[in-house]
Order: C-alpha cells, then sequence, then structure tokens
C-alpha cells in the first residue's frame, strides 16, 4: 500500500467519524464485513478459538480481539489501545437562543480545544440522538448533518485592537455559534431542525419527538494533503481517528493464529474517568470473561505488550524553543516514542526496545519524544491502562502539528508509518521480553 492510498482511506473514515459515535459505529461495520463477530455485555458469550470479535460501550468505545488457534491465551495479548474522542464544542441541553434576529446555539467546551481556530469555519453538526418512535419505544439513533450549519463569527479588529497580541475567548459569551436568523416565526427552529434530520436519515424509525441528545460542533471542510509535493496531511480529529483508523485496520489484517486485542476508550480528552473511558471498567470487565480464570488471567496479563497509540508533538518550525533540543520530532520520519519521567506516558526502557525492535522488522524509522523539563508535559491512556492492567507498556503516536486545533496537520507519510509500524507488531513474537 502507498501512502495516498492509505490516506484516502483514513480521510475517508475521519469525515465519516464525526464524533466518538460515528467513529465507533464505522469500525464496528468493518469488523463485521472481515468476519468479527458482534457480541453484547449484557448478554451471555460463546467464544471459540481462531476467531474475531468486538463489543462496544455506550456507543463510543469499542474493543476488538482475536483468540488465536496457534497459541494459548496464557501467552498473552498484543494489545493496541487509542481514545476516539477529539476536543470539541458541545450542545447544551437547550441550547436553542435568540440575540436580535440571530439564531444561535449554546455550547460547552469539551476538552481542551485550541479555541481560536473554531471562529470563522464552517461547522457541521453530529452525535446521537434519542428519541420516541411512532410505536411509541425509546430509540437511538446517530445523526451526521454533513453540511456547514454554524458558523462563529469573529469580532471585527475594529472592535479589539489587541486581537493580534492579547485576544481572551469567553466560553459562554462569545463561543455560541449562529445557525440562522429569525422573524417571530420559528419559536422551536432546532427543535424541529433535528427532528426533520433524525427523521431524514433514519425514515424506518418513524421519529416522533426527540427527548434528549449528545450533539457536537465539527468542521464541514474535508481533509487536504498539502505541500509543494504534498508533504503534510490537514484534517480535523487526526487526535487521535488516526490511531483508531491504523488500529482497526491492523486488526482486520491480522493473523486468526495470535491473541490481539485493540481497545478504542472515550473520553481521554477530559481525564477518561467513565464508563466508557480508560479510567472504566470496560477493558477489565471483558478481559474477566474472555479469560474467567483469575490465575490464567494474570498469566496472560503478564505475558502481554501494550501499544498505546497516541498523537505526539512534531518541532515547529516557529517555535523550536518549546522543544528538547536533544530530542527533535521531524514529520514523515515514523512514529515517535514518548517518554516522561514521572509517568505521564507510560514507556519504559523494555517497552522501548521491544518497539524499536519491531520498528526495525518493519523498516520504519523511530523517533524519541521528551518534554522540555521546564514545561508541564501533556498525558494519554497508556499509564491509565497500565495502571489498571500491569502490563508492559508504551506511550507511541503519529508525529502532529497543531493538536488539538479544530484542524490538526501531520506528515502525509507518517498515518502510514503507523499503520506498518503495529501491524508488524501484530504478526510479531516480540511482544514480550524472553529474557527470563
Ligand atoms: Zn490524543
Amino acid at each position: 500500500m502507498n501512502p495516498s492510498d492509505y490516506n484516502q482511506n483514513l480521510v475517508d473514515f475521519i469525515q465519516a467519524s464525526p464524533t466518538p459515535f460515528h467513529a465507533v459505529q464505522n469500525m464496528a461495520d468493518l469488523l463485521c464485513s472481515h468476519g468479527f463477530t458482534p457480541l453484547a455485555e449484557n448478554r451471555p458469550w460463546q467464544l471459540s478459538p481462531g476467531e474475531g470479535y468486538f463489543l462496544r460501550r455506550a456507543d463510543s468505545a469499542l474493543l476488538a480481539w482475536i483468540i488465536g488457534d496457534d497459541e494459548e491465551l496464557t501467552s498473552g495479548f498484543r494489545l493496541l489501545a487509542a481514545h476516539t474522542d477529539s476536543p470539541c464544542l458541545k450542545l447544551k441541553p437547550r441550547p436553542e437562543s435568540k440575540t436580535g434576529n440571530c439564531r444561535q446555539l449554546a455550547v460547552e467546551v469539551y476538552g481542551g480545544p485550541l479555541l481560536n481556530p473554531w471562529f470563522d469555519r464552517d461547522l457541521s453538526l453530529a452525535g446521537r440522538v434519542c428519541g420516541e418512535s411512532n410505536n411509541g419505544q425509546l430509540v437511538v439513533r446517530l445523526v451526521d448533518f454533513a453540511r456547514p450549519l454554524l458558523t462563529i463569527p469573529s469580532i471585527a479588529i475594529h472592535f479589539d485592537r489587541e486581537a493580534n497580541s492579547g485576544r481572551s475567548i469567553n466560553q459562554q459569551q462569545h463561543l455560541p455559534p449562529l445557525f440562522g436568523l429569525s422573524g417571530n416565526d420559528h419559536p422551536d427552529a432546532f427543535a424541529s431542525l433535528l427532528l426533520n434530520q433524525a427523521r431524514l436519515e433514519h425514515p424506518d424509525v418513524g421519529f416522533q419527538e426527540i427527548l434528549s441528545f449528545d450533539l457536537f460542533c465539527a468542521d464541514s471542510q474535508p481533509p487536504a494533503v498539502v505541500g509543494a509535493e504534498g508533504e503534510f496531511l490537514a484534517a480535523a480529529r487526526l487526535d487521535n481517528l488516526l490511531s483508531c483508523h491504523a488500529g482497526i485496520q491492523a486488526m482486520v489484517g491480522a493473523d486468526r493464529g495470535r491473541n490481539s486485542l485493540l481497545f478504542c476508550a472515550n473520553h481521554e480528552e477530559n481525564g477518561s474517568r467513565s464508563s466508557s473511558g480508560a479510567h472504566g471498567s470496560f477493558l477489565d470487565a471483558a478481559l474477566e470473561r474472555i479469560i474467567p480464570n483469575p490465575e490464567s488471567r494474570q498469566i496472560c496479563l503478564r505475558n502481554s505488550f501494550l501499544i498505546s497509540m497516541d498523537n505526539a508533538h512534531a518541532s515547529h518550525p516557529n517555535h523550536p524553543d518549546k522543544m528538547d533540543a536533544g530530542h527533535p520530532i521531524r514529520l514523515n520520519h515514523g512514529p515517535v516514542i514518548k517518554y516522561n519521567a514521572n509517568q505521564r506516558y507510560a514507556t519504559s526502557g523494555l517497552s522501548a526496545a521491544i518497539f524499536k525492535r519491531v520498528c526495525r522488522q518493519a523498516a520504519v524509522e523511530v523517533q524519541e519524544f521528551v518534554m522540555r523539563s521546564d514545561i508541564l508535559c501533556g498525558s494519554t491512556i497508556g499509564p491509565i491502562t497500565a495502571a489498571r492492567l500491569g502490563v508492559e507498556t508504551i506511550d507511541i503516536g503519529a508525529a502532529t502539528l497543531a493538536m488539538h486545533s479544530i484542524r490538526e496537520l501531520t506528515g502525509s507519510s507518517d498515518p502510514l508509518f503507523l499503520y506498518r509500524a503495529i501491524r508488524q507488531f501484530l504478526a510479531s513474537d516480540d511482544h514480550i521480553c524472553s529474557d527470563e
């Protein structure tokens, strides 16, 4: 596969996945089409070697795994993890308001986005609606307007002469997007817009009423390859759909003889503490059912290895002083191992060595990131999952600029490099240190 074919598949996934709900739905569809069996947590399971299975929780987290028929479960899992959510704006439960003749929607900030890039963009709206069908059933369905529907206009520089040096954004006052203009004739314009969208996308349901929703604003601009020779890939939600996509592609192509598992968690961007987040019970509860015997499960986990994938900071050419000079990170130079002495990343000397060997086998370059010692370090789901499971873990990711912007930037070869590394990992026996 070449980078442009791989990137086309990635951008199709990103475009079709404006929210974690959509990302999980798209991953589930792909797993089904590759013969993975869907399971439900509220039903009994029958598991067989040589088969693939998957599970969703809260419509926004996903587990997919293969029980290899060439090895025992106690020989461990090759584990991959990523997160489905991205920083964004979420609609408040009663969002509609009117100022003058401008109809607006109230929003909350989800996670830690760079807010400035959200202004003056053509925003769409997507998520999950919960309503009543024409036969009185409670139904939950996804919706995606997939068109420019909302906009947050900047205040003109004539009213804010400091805009280019010290702009501050009041999240309550400055962020509500416009979604139309009104006379006195549209008291519930948004409610009827949403009901119509649900009916349009799900004509079989016969939606009578929307009772509640989880709706998020999303950029409507499609991803693009940028640069004199197409060196960059610009898109929304590269953090962390790039990793979810690599993980799911590696899983559907993985050898059914080997034990492998992919965990795509929600709510990483606000601390992972939810039923669908990495701090929740989703992964532990599934592992208890995959390997019911406690001793066998512990042996399996001690023989497992986790690659936690989340994007890494590339060196910014306009801000070279922000990076540790000894650890530059370059676009299109392969996956980045992330280190932190205080366990903001779970990487150890051992896990780094294992991953470097995997990358060498895959003929993929590898880079090493550590934060400047005078700047606080971010974190991800690697340390959380390592702590819960006690599994040897590495934190890695594709090099990225403009992380948490509405439009992030990676190298156009970096998604494929990441995929090649983890595909090699799933095919490798190097997932544990055999030097006992
Ligand atoms: Zn992330």
